[in-house]
C-alpha cells in the first residue's frame, strides 16, 4: 500500500473531531473520501499532512510511520496537499506559482516539460501565465493550485474538494483535467469530494465518513449500486 490509515483519531486542541478512520490508497490508485459537511473529511487530510494532532491510530506511507511528522517532512516524502480554499500565492504570477511548486527539484529539463504539460492541461492558465494569482477566477485558482502541487512530482496528490465554490461547468472542467492528469501520469490520488458524481469520474474506490468514522468503503461500481449511497451522494 502507498498510504494506510488505521483507526486514526484527530483533534484540534482538546476537541477530538475524528474518532476512528481507516482507509488505504494502493500504489498507483485513486481513492475518494465522501461524507456530509462536518463528517471529518478535511480533518482526515490534515491528519495525513501533519497539520492536526493525531492522538491515536497509525498512518503509514510507503510502509513508514508518518504520524506526527511535520507538514514539510510529509511533503518532502512525496505527499502534496491542495487544501480547501486552494492556498495559491496571490502576489506571485501563475508562472512563479508553478515554479515554487518545483522548488525541491533539481531536474531542470523535467521541470520545463512538466510546466509545458500543465499549460497544455489547463489552457485557461496558459492564457493567464503572467497574471498574479489574486487576479484569477475561482476555477483558475483551483487549476493553479493543482498544477502547483503536481510540479512537486509527488507520489500522492491529496485534493480537498476541488469543486468547492465553482460553477458546475467549471467544476466539470477541473475534474476532466484531474482525470487526464491521472491517466497520463499514473499519479496516485486521494480526493475529498461532496459531489460523488464528480469524484467517481476519477477514483476507483471510495470511503464514506460519518461523524468522524469511516463507515463504508468499496469500489465505485459497488458504491453506485448501494441505495443509501445513491440517495445521499449521487442525487437519487
Ligand atoms: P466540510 O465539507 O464542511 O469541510 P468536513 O467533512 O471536511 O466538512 P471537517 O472540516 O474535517 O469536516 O470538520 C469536522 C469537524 O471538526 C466539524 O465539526 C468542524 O466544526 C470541526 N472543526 C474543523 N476545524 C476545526 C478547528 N480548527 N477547531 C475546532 N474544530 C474544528
Amino acid at each position: 500500500m502507498l498510504l494506510e490509515l488505521s483507526h486514526v483519531a484527530a483533534a484540534y486542541g482538546p476537541v477530538q473531531v475524528i474518532e476512528d478512520v481507516s482507509l488505504t490508497v494502493p500504489e498507483g490508485g485513486a481513492v475518494g473520501i465522501l461524507g456530509a459537511n462536518g463528517a471529518g473529511k478535511t480533518t482526515t487530510l490534515r491528519a495525513i499532512s501533519g497539520t492536526v494532532r493525531v492522538p491515536r491510530g497509525s498512518i503509514q506511507f510507503e510502509g513508514r510511520d508518518i504520524r506526527g511528522k511535520r507538514p514539510e517532512e510529509v511533503a518532502a516524502l512525496g505527499i502534496a496537499h491542495v487544501p480547501e480554499g486552494r492556498g495559491t500565492l496571490g502576489n506571485l504570477t501563475v508562472q512563479e506559482n508553478l515554479r515554487v511548486g518545483a522548488y525541491l527539484r533539481k531536474d531542470r529539463a523535467g521541470i520545463e516539460s512538466d510546466i509545458a504539460f500543465i499549460r497544455e492541461l489547463f489552457p485557461h492558465l496558459a492564457r493567464r501565465y503572467a497574471s498574479n494569482g489574486s487576479a484569477l477566477s475561482g476555477g483558475e485558482q483551483q487549476m493553479l493550485a493543482i498544477g502547483r502541487a503536481f510540479m512537486a512530482r509527488p507520489k500522492l496528490l491529496v485534493l480537498d474538494e476541488p469543486s468547492l465554490g465553482l460553477a458546475p461547468s467549471t467544476a466539470r472542467d477541473v475534474y476532466a483535467a484531474i482525470s487526464r492528469l491521472r491517466t497520463e501520469t499514473g499519479i496516485s490520488m486521494l480526493v475529498v469530494e461532496q459531489n460523488a458524481n464528480l469524484a467517481f469520474s476519477v477514483v476507483e474506490s471510495a470511503v464514506v465518513l460519518e461523524t468522524g468514522r469511516s463507515v463504508l468503503s468499496g469500489a465505485t461500481a459497488e458504491l453506485r449500486g448501494n441505495d443509501e449511497i445513491r440517495r445521499a451522494y449521487l442525487g437519487g
